[in-house]
């Protein structure tokens, strides 16, 4: 979609990136990092001071400080974290429950690991849990159910009567759980419970995160794995022949700003009204145009149904329909699921971007719309 969106010269809102930068004071902490003696090899596991500010920084989410040194694994971005957790710890032929529709690295990982996917589909009106079809899909060959919450792709916080659900399940089939929590501070009305706090959980859960998201520096790849030593064990087992060691002057950089992680920082609150502004540009004018959109709880990410701009057509062709005629790429939700799954007619748009880009993608659909309208 990026690559028709700049032969359309459309606006990109597909691929999920900010349009903006990285904020100035963790731009010159690398400027800074650079000038220093940081141009080799640190310690693979992660440079001490970044995960001693990781595990200070995630106690009050979690409910406990993790051991720095045998608890923690910087990685290059979550994607690394998700493939050294799946290829440390899943075995070729074990099951690996995966939750559609879902980010599209897990089944790829997956795949690399010899494991098998089992997918479960989440209701694609509402993206709620279907309890009975996850309780099925559990049997004495899962090694590991993978759940991301705040959710990609569509923007949904599972509640903590759901990640229970999930929990319990895990525990009954001692099962691992793989949770992807790289939104986890891009929430708008309370907090994301992290599915390690809850009765059992906690020794078999290896929770991921990523400076990406919260500090706009997607291409920096600095991301953690956070997990009980055996497990920690096994991520860095194979961290260690995936890349040995994510970037040092960026990880250097990232210390100071995992300081302003704490809740209610100024950064945070700042974060988080930014983005609440960036949405309300892009849905009130589609909402105002009878388009239907589904806000997120939670992520740079909401959703559009195919129904009012592409009538009749599957979600990658309303996709490519919509980057040629109205000027807007996005991306279809069918890529996140199984191939040939049936389709809830949803496409995602990333509204990670300046408020003058949203507002002009909200013009281009809108008007779109009333061409169909007035056609
Ligand atoms: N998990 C999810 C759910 C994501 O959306 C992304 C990025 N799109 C990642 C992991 C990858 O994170 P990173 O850029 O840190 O590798």
């Amino acid at each position: 979609m990026s690559r028709l969106a700049n032969e359309c010269d459309a606006i990109n809102l597909g691929q999920g990136f900010p349009n903006f930068d990285a904020p100035a004071f963790l731009r010159d902490r690398v400027a800074h990092a650079l000038c220093g003696p940081t141009g080799q090899y640190s310690r693979s596991a992660g440079l001490p001071a970044l995960c001693q500010a990781i595990s200070s920084s995630s106690a009050h989410r979690l409910g406990y400080e993790a051991d720095w040194q045998r608890e923690i694994v910087v990685t290059a971005g979550a994607t690394e974290g998700i493939a050294a957790a799946i290829l440390g710890l899943v075995n070729p032929g074990d099951e690996v429950i995966l939750i559609d529709p879902g980010y599209d690295s897990y089944a790829a990982c997956v795949a690399l690991a010899g494991a098998i996917a089992v997918r479960v589909p989440l209701d694609l009106n509402d993206f709620s849990l279907p309890r009975e079809r996850l309780a099925q899909a559990f049997s004495s060959r899962t090694r590991m159910v993978i759940v991301n919450s705040p959710h990609n792709p569509s923007g949904r916080v599972f509640t903590v009567d759901e990640l229970s659900h999930i929990a319990k399940l895990a525990c009954a089939h001692s099962a691992l759980v793989l949770s992807d929590e790289v939104y986890e501070h891009l929430v708008f009305d309370g907090d994301a419970v992290s599915i390690s706090t809850l009765p059992g959980m906690r020794e078999r859960t290896i929770v991921l995160s990523s400076l990406g998201k919260t500090f706009s520096c997607t291409g920096w790849k600095v991301g953690w794995a956070i997990a009980p030593e055996p497990l920690a064990q096994g991520v860095l087992a194979a961290h260690q022949f995936l890349t040995f060691c994510a970037p040092s002057p960026l990880q250097g950089a990232a210390v100071e700003a995992i300081r302003a992680l704490a809740p209610g920082t100024e950064y945070l609150r700042g974060f988080l009204s930014d983005y609440r502004a960036r949405l309300d540009a892009l849905a009130a004018p589609l909402e105002a145009a009878s388009i239907e959109v589904r806000r997120p709880e939670g992520t740079y990410f909401m959703l559009m149904r195919t129904n009012t701009l592409a009538p009749g057509m599957n979600e990658l062709q309303a996709a490519e329909h919509l980057a040629r005629t109205a000027g807007v790429a996005t991306i279809p939700l069918s890529p996140f699921c199984a191939p040939g799954a049936p389709e809830g007619g949803w496409l995602r748009l990333a509204y990670c971007k300046e408020i003058p880009t949203l507002q002009v993608a909200a013009a281009r659909l809108t008007q779109a719309a009333k061409r169909l309208c007035n056609s």
